[in-house]
């Protein structure tokens, strides 16, 4: 199927790694025109370089913190310069740290409402105006199957994420009529390089070995394994290109299964 992807415009944040590198990397695959962001400079340079030596598209880097406005701001302004405009807004950031709620004061609590929930508002309040005159618009938020049930120890995930999905309805609702779509993906446990540093960590509180932890985690799925990084980009792709251009609204796990409630 062609996705209708070619020389799309793409932003795609926190994309040195992970979800949002494979993202990318699965947009730079369709022939899409991508700039990916993170922190640091140079482990963007050495993605975009990864991505772009296997896909023969190129792929931009703009180095920005995405709780940082004015940074947001000077990373949209570079990413249309760079791109001629916009097409499509991939919305992701690192998650909270883990935690119950006795872990957290108000700062805390602050920053990871900046780092989940506000990236997000600002990325797009500043994206608006390009995706406008866009003729294939579409924003994709990064959440998590924490919007749908909470996950033990991610006090701070649990409470936040489903903000965005709220701000992911509501602006699919208020620009639709203007062509412009808005979705979701909640991804389940995902075999990225955050969930290897995490299985490592659990396997030392433990006293087990990672293989171990990565075969508890597999469990809490149907399907019995972790999700890889590109079956979710692969979904991720889907719901920004044309070839899902009746679908907004929606918000979509890629998680195995794992989910159990009903609807
Ligand atoms: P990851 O840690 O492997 O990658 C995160 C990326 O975000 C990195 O490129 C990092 O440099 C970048 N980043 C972090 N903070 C940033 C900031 N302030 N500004 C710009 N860039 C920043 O994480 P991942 O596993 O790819 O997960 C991506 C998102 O999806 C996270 O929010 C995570 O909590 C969420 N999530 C992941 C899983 C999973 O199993 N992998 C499951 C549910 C939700």
């Amino acid at each position: 199927m062609d996705l209708g992807l070619h020389q799309a415009r793409v932003l795609v944040t926190a994309a040195s790694r992970g979800l949002g590198a494979a993202t990318a990397r699965r947009f730079s695959l369709e022939g899409a025109h991508v700039v990916i962001n993170s922190r640091n400079l140079s482990t963007l340079q050495q993605t975009a370089a990864a991505i772009s030596g296997e896909t023969g598209q190129p792929v931009f880097t703009h180095a920005a913190d995405v709780t940082d406005p004015e940074a947001v701001k000077r990373l949209i302004r570079s990413t249309v310069e760079t791109l001629g405009g916009l097409d499509i807004l991939v919305t992701n950031a690192g998650g909270p740290p883990a935690g119950v709620f006795d872990d957290f004061d108000l700062e805390a609590w602050e920053q990871a409402a900046r780092l989940t929930l506000f990236s997000a508002v600002s990325l797009i309040k500043e994206a608006l105006p390009h995706l406008r005159r866009s003729n294939r618009p579409a924003i994709l938020t990064i959440t998590s199957l924490a919007v749908k049930q909470p996950v033990p120890n991610l006090t701070l995930s649990n409470a936040i994420r489903p903000a965005v999905i709220g701000l992911t309805k509501t602006l699919s609702q208020e620009l639709g009529p203007e062509g412009i779509r808005v979705n979701s993906i909640l991804p389940g446990i995902t075999d990225t390089e955050r969930v290897s540093e995490l299985m490592a960590g659990r396997a030392r509180k433990n006293g087990t070995t990672i293989e171990a932890e990565y075969a508890k985690a597999a469990q809490d799925a149907p399907l019995r394994r972790l999700g890889k990084p590109e079956e979710f980009a692969n979904a991720a792709v889907f719901l920004c290109s044309p070839a899902a251009a009746f679908i907004t609204g929606v918000s979509l796990p890629v998680d195995g299964g794992a989910i159990q409630a009903t609807l």
